[in-house]
């Protein structure tokens, strides 16, 4: 079977030293020798999140980190601002409902990057925490995390980052803008296969954390502290995913991550050049470098040319989710993605296109 060529939003193609890492010898994890590694991964995890706060590693895709970074902080009949430009960040709505959270939901238009003012004017004294996603990758629009870090540090509601489709591919200091909570996972910028997820938790995150009174035990964050400070996770981690993981951090960290994230604005700036000389629409005024969302015409189905971009050329992207998948489709640069990637995609989108 032809193997297709990954252009969406996660997984990734996987470069192939860190594609082999996934097949070294299993070890045992309880022994002095891997809490040592554990502790080396999570200094390379502390620069790769810019933070000097823990980074805890969980055995799920990124939706179990965003449970995770609910459940602890909260209480049901807590009040929190929800940012919403699409799915992703609808999903921190259901989530919430779903633990009995009340939302002041914030809907943004489509393509649209919310001003960090609105969000400060629906912060009140009884606001526990602001959740927001980074890049919005439904549609690949950035949110200003800085300006809206600066806003919600003048209050005593805490600043919850999804930040599963930015980290890595666009710049992300999580101290310095103030992100109490920021998760990622393993299928996107990180670059190794999907199944593992990460989070960050800040001092004022953790004062929430004896307060909470939802239930939780797999995501009780208390057992993964205690655990890291011995270099243990509190359940038995994806031991492969970690050597990978620690193969990619060790890359990204020779090469620099300003260097990283400048080569990946790169790549989506020359995309979005390509695109637009071909007729196409690029959603927003500020995409992400990871991902790049494409309106297309009325008379052109979106869906369609997925399909053909599938059968005929072996290159996957990905339409949006939901309602909107007729018009939209998306590009994903994640992982090992080169310009001659971006031209090949582009000459495939013509060849199709002229064939509607
Ligand atoms: N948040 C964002 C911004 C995402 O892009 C995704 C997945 O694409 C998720 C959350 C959910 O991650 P997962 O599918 O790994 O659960």
């Amino acid at each position: 079977m032809k193997k297709n060529k990954l252009m969406v939003a996660g997984p990734t193609e996987i470069e192939s030293d860190v594609r082999r890492g996934g097949s070294f010898p299993m070890v045992y994890n309880r022994t002095p020798k891997f809490s040592k590694f554990i502790l080396r991964l999570e200094k390379r995890l502390k620069m790769f999140f810019k933070t000097k706060n823990d980074v805890f590693i969980l055995s799920s895709s990124g939706t179990g980190a965003m449970e995770c970074a609910l459940v602890n902080f909260l209480s049901p009949g807590d009040e929190v601002v929800i940012l919403s430009g699409g799915t992703f960040g609808h999903r921190w709505h259901e989530i919430a409902s779903r633990f009995k959270i009340k939302s002041c939901l914030i809907a943004v238009p489509q393509g649209k990057s919310v001003d960090p003012d609105v969000v400060e004017e629906n912060i009140t004294k009884k606001t526990k925490a602001v959740f927001v996603t980074a890049n919005e990758t439904s549609t690949g629009v950035l949110i200003d995390l800085e300006a809206i870090g600066a806003r919600v540090k003048r209050t005593n509601a805490i600043l919850i980052v999804d930040a599963v489709s930015s980290l890595g591919a666009d710049r992300l200091e999580t101290d310095k803008w103030h992100c109490d909570v920021v998760i990622t996972a393993s299928q996107k910028a990180l670059a190794i296969p999907p199944g593992l997820s990460l989070i960050t938790v800040s001092k004022k995150a953790w004062r929430l954390v004896k307060n909470s009174k939802i239930d939780k035990y797999y995501f009780d964050l208390k057992a993964y502290k205690k655990n890291l400070a011995r270099g243990q996770t509190p359940f038995t981690p994806p031991i492969s995913l970690l050597y990978q993981l620690d193969l990619r951090l060790k890359k990204i960290h020779k090469k620099g991550m300003r260097s990283i994230i400048e080569q990946q604005k790169d790549k989506s700036l020359y995309l979005q050049k390509r695109l637009k000389a071909v007729g196409l629409k690029i959603i927003g005024s500020k995409p992400s470098s990871g991902v790049v969302g494409i309106l297309f015409p009325d008379k052109i189905n979106a869906s369609d040319i997925v399909k053909k971009l599938r059968r005929k050329y072996h290159i996957e992207i990905t339409p949006s989710p939901g309602a909107d998948k007729t018009r939209i489709a998306r590009v994903g640069l994640f992982g090992d993605i080169n310009f001659f990637d971006i031209d090949v995609l582009i000459k495939a989108l013509k060849k199709t296109l002229c064939k509607k």
